[in-house]
């Protein structure tokens, strides 16, 4: 997923040469073109707006999700000032300085993603992001973006004033009752929001925030409100129900228990009523999603109020309150039964046809409403500068990110306020790639670091392994792999160029290959006279294997042969020596190090290792 397609239309402009020349990589892999005052020929990707910058603002403003200005802030101040409405309405406005080197978020930096938009483009253009909200200078999530990756729908609450207590470092309680808490522990130990269950009110708070299904008006303090997505409508009616009666009788028992319309996952109910009109038109008005299930499975779902009547013209003895809890317990899958809110009652209106049965479930995960995403990135070999931009870039804009701790500790500088991180053990690659998948599946964009190239022993192949032992159709959730610079690549350019001729790469862990398979390939390799890079030469637990293949090696090469070993490329603690097949027992070779053994036209040339280009002179 690139950044600028999340940010759809987005409207770049750049009123120089130079400035257009900056904001390139904004075009590439995208279909977005710049803005110029003219097109100069030299340069891709321009279209020319006609007549001044400030009427081409005008007529475009309110069209645009994003705007991308290269220009400096007191003109683009003068561009906007009278363009600006309120924070709900105009886009998000990136402003990137006349030199590349800052990329400022200018408004719309919380609800509009400008925040977000701006560490994306600013590790494309390898610039600092430049963000001024109070909460972004605590590493703190703005209260009134948390709940959006989770698809919570956010209330008309005086957002402004319950943000600022928590920016003056004010007591804010927070009562979550429905809705994921996996936000809660990215939330420093000192923030503001403390979570407080009704029963004990007492607290020195000055706001409130609650997150849930029902309309809790009864703290007389400020109040904003998040709703997650937790509530399956069940409907069943008399044929030929009107839209009017079906949507007054879901009013009735929202209304009635306190339940918040923005707390709607979605409608169910049998397939018999797939053609029902005023069913269809009512999820149509307000937009929301409906399902029908079968009559057996709906018969086999245990209900309060089962009907002898029912079952006989429906062949399921409940419709509303069976197709309610079956939709919820889709939605939470293995999670543990979901309850029924609401049981069954019946509504009609006068002199309106038909009558409607409407019950409510609750899930205990909410219905996020998007496609989830996958990307796999590759850190390079340990230094954020060995980074691709694209991976950098895709890093700001998940919802997760999960990975070995220690490479989530080498992109925290790219991380944004408000991402889930969840750092693991170094061991624990397959339940990585399950809860990357899981969080996916739910509806997250996920990212799952590795180190070198995802795709090279990394994560990517796990995530993929997985998605196919799950049955996954290739699309949902959507999948991108950002590639790496690989420990072979890293640790070559260290010591000169030794991949220049045919090479390949062995991993001498047997955990998860039989060493007689890693034997037969080391044997193939040496024969071939490839230039190999082992990986995983050593661990505390497997000593041997290295020795081993000097063995398999020593057989067909001269022990003269040159060999480089590279421990922690890229990183503070690098160390790099150049040396002979014959003494490669003697180096210092840890689980860190990559190993390089040279073919038989490959050099040691004042300690440089050198492959030739061909063999053309050299056999
Ligand atoms: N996906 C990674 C490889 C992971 S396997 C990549 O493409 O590079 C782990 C092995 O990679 C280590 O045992 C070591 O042999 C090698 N390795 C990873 N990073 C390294 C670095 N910075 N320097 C040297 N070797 C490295």
């Amino acid at each position: 997923m690139n950044v600028l397609e999340t940010f759809q239309p987005l409207m770049a402009i750049a009123t120089t040469p130079k400035a257009a020349n900056l904001l390139q990589p904004l075009c590439s892999g995208t279909d977005t073109k710049i803005w110029t005052p003219e097109v100069w020929d030299d340069i891709p990707n321009l279209q020319a707006y006609e007549g001044s910058l400030k009427e081409h603002l005008t007529s475009h403003w309110s069209k645009q999700r994003a705007i991308v200005i290269c220009l400096a802030m007191g003109a683009v101040v003068r561009l906007v000032s009278n363009l600006v409405t309120h924070k709900d309405d105009d886009p998000a406005v990136v402003v990137v300085d006349a030199n590349g080197q800052f990329v400022i978020s200018f408004c719309g930096g919380h609800r509009q993603g400008a925040d977000q938009l701006t560490q994306g483009i600013a590790a494309l253009l390898n610039a600092q992001p430049v963000i001024t909200g109070a909460s972004a200078s605590e590493s703190w999530p703005g209260l009134d973006t948390l709940g959006l990756p989770f698809g919570w729908q956010r209330n008309l609450g005086d957002w402004t004033e319950v943000s600022s207590k928590v920016a003056q470092g004010q007591s804010v309680r927070l009562i979550q009752t429905a809705g994921s808490s996996l936000w809660q522990k990215m939330l420093p130990q000192d923030h503001p929001l403390s979570e407080t269950s009704q029963a004990t009110l007492q607290d020195d708070a000055v706001a409130v925030m609650t997150v849930g299904c029902d309309i809790d008006s009864s703290s007389s303090l400020p109040q904003v409100s998040w709703f997650p997505k937790v509530l399956w409508v069940g409907i069943g009616c008399e044929r030929g129900t009107s839209a009017k009666v079906i949507d007054a009788g879901i009013q009735a028992v929202l209304s009635e228990r306190c339940l918040s319309v923005d707390a709607i996952a979605g409608i169910s109910s049998v397939e018999l009523k797939q053609d029902e009109t005023g069913l269809l038109e009512v999820c149509h008005q307000n937009q929301w999603p409906v399902q029908f299930f079968p009559a057996e499975a709906l018969a086999n779902v245990e209900v309060p109020n089962p009907s002898d009547i029912v079952r006989q013209v429906v062949q399921t003895p409940s419709v509303c309150e069976a197709a309610a809890i079956y939709s919820a317990q889709q939605q939470d899958g293995e999670l543990s039964p979901s309850p029924l809110r609401v049981q069954k009652t019946v509504h009609r209106l006068p002199g309106e046809p038909g009558a409607v049965t409407v019950a409510i479930a609750q899930s205990q995960r909410e219905w996020i409403g998007k496609t989830g995403h996958l990307s796999l990135i590759g850190c390079g070999p340990g230094n954020l500068d060995q980074m691709t931009p694209a991976a950098q870039t895709a890093l700001t804009q998940v919802d997760v990110v999960i990975g070995y701790k220690l490479y989530i500790d080498l992109v925290r500088s790219r991380l944004r306020p408000g991402q889930i991180i969840e750092g693991s053990q170094i061991t624990q690659e397959r339940a990585r790639a399950q809860r990357a998948i899981d969080l996916a599946n739910w509806g997250l964009s996920v990212a799952v670091i590795s180190s070198g190239d995802s795709g090279i022993y990394g994560m990517a192949g796990l995530v993929m392994e997985e998605l196919e032992t799950q049955g996954w159709d290739g699309r949902a959730p959507s999948v991108q792999i950002f590639p790496g610079i690989s420990a072979l690549q890293a640790a070559a350019s260290r010591v000169g160029t030794p991949l220049m001729h045919d090479f390949c790469a062995i991993s001498l862990s047997d955990l998860l290959t039989p060493w007689d398979v890693i034997e037969t390939r080391l044997k193939a390799a040496a024969a071939a006279d490839f230039i190999t890079a082992l990986y995983n030469p050593k661990s505390k637990t497997r000593q041997t294997q290295l020795t081993q293949a000097q063995e398999i090696f020593l057989a067909p090469r001269p022990p003269e042969t040159p060999v480089a070993i590279v421990k922690s490329a890229y990183r503070q603690d690098e160390f790099r020596q150049c040396s002979t097949l014959g003494k490669l027992h003697e180096l210092d070779v840890d689980m860190l190090t990559l190993v390089l053994i040279g073919n038989q036209s490959t050099r040691l040339y004042e300690n440089w290792m050198i492959t030739p280009r061909g063999y053309l002179g050299f056999r």
